[in-house]
């Protein structure tokens, strides 16, 4: 299969031009070189900058800087200033590293669950557009053809799939939690949360460093992964934040298995290069009420619950009134 660098630089342009996602590439220092017309959009409420970190809110620039000197493959969520609406709008970030000097930044909204149909959506209307214009030369037509789709499948897997911890990232759990609303609600079954937060997440890093973050972020994944037990799903939600759901189960249960994990992970020691690294998890659960909760409703008392149990010291696990 072709892959993405395979393509024209004019197949590249048209590819990124039609993609809502900011694109941009960068060197290591943070210089734009190239830009999409999302990113331009964004840009025009920069006209001063010349790199990527000076649109950002001054509070991150720093960890803008630092990723990209890191030359490393990154992905986090945060805010963006440079959208094209006023406000700063919460975005999937990614880095990745083209050749020794520069790096590929993609910023895409993900307020909405509609974008990545979009974009997917959006590719599919560019192969269809390939087909019909290049019908004088099938067989150029083919290859390209080909090449789309290889773009395509990497796309709906970028749409879907946390790429640190390979765990289904937010859309995705948003989604899910989303149909097991709807299950719930028609068949009147139970249905509940978790939402799971690393504590002191921060001190981690500043202590060992962002890559023994990332690294610790993926053990506390594949550990939840394995912990929960079918039906059971875990996503990432956020930067050291994620979320269980558990069809066909009360608030009690919930409870049952956040205790566990609560416990097991405590006494667990993450082996990060030459450290043993100990992390706690604060989780909120929340059970959905037939006829009265949304997602979103369901979703903010599990958050308020992971909240009181942050005050209440940490490493322990709250129910959401
Ligand atoms: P609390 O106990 O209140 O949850 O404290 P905290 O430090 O975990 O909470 P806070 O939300 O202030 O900090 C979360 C930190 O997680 C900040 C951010 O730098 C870090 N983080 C977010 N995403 C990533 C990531 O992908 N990799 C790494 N290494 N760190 C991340
Ligand atoms: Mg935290
Ligand atoms: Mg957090």
């Amino acid at each position: 299969m072709k892959r993405l660098t395979d393509l024209s630089k004019r197949d590249l342009r048209t590819l990124f031009d039609h993609i809502q996602a900011a694109i941009a590439l960068v060197d290591r220092e943070g210089n734009l070189v190239s830009w999409n017309s999302a990113f331009e959009a964004g840009k025009r409420k920069f006209p001063r900058a010349t790199t990527l970190q000076e649109m950002f809110h001054p509070k991150d620039a720093e960890a803008i800087r630092l990723k990209l000197a890191g030359g490393m493959a990154e992905h986090w969520a945060g805010e963006f200033a440079a959208t094209d609406t006023d406000a700063a709008a919460l975005c999937d970030f990614r880095l990745m590293p083209v050749g020794d000097r520069n790096m590929v930044f993609v910023a895409e909204r993900i307020e909405s669950e509609a974008d990545a149909e979009n974009m997917v959506g959006k590719l599919r209307k560019q192969v269809t557009l390939f087909q019909v214009e290049s019908e004088h030369s099938k067989k150029l037509a083919r290859n390209k053809q080909i090449e789309m789709e290889a773009v395509i499948a990497q796309a709906e897997e970028v749409a879907h799939v946390d790429a640190l911890t390979f765990l289904p990232n937010r859309r995705t759990i948003i989604k899910d939690m989303q149909s097991e609303v709807m299950r719930a609600e028609r068949y009147r079954s139970l249905f509940s949360i978790s939402v799971v937060d690393i504590d002191h997440f921060k001190s981690i890093n500043d202590t060992y460093g962002h890559p023994a973050g990332d690294e610790i972020l993926r053990h506390v994944a594949l550990y939840l992964r394995d912990a929960i037990r079918h039906p059971d799903v875990v996503g990432r939600y956020g930067g050291e934040e994620f979320i269980i759901l558990l069809p066909s189960s009360g608030k009690a249960a919930a409870a049952e298995q956040a205790a566990r994990l609560c416990q097991e992970l405590r006494n667990k020691k993450i082996q990060v290069k030459d450290e043993e690294i100990q992390v706690t998890v604060s989780i909120g659960i929340a059970e959905y009420r037939n006829g009265e909760d949304s997602w979103h409703s369901l979703l903010k008392r599990a958050d308020n619950a992971m909240f009181t149990a942050k005050n209440l010291g940490r490493d322990r696990w709250v129910i959401g009134e």
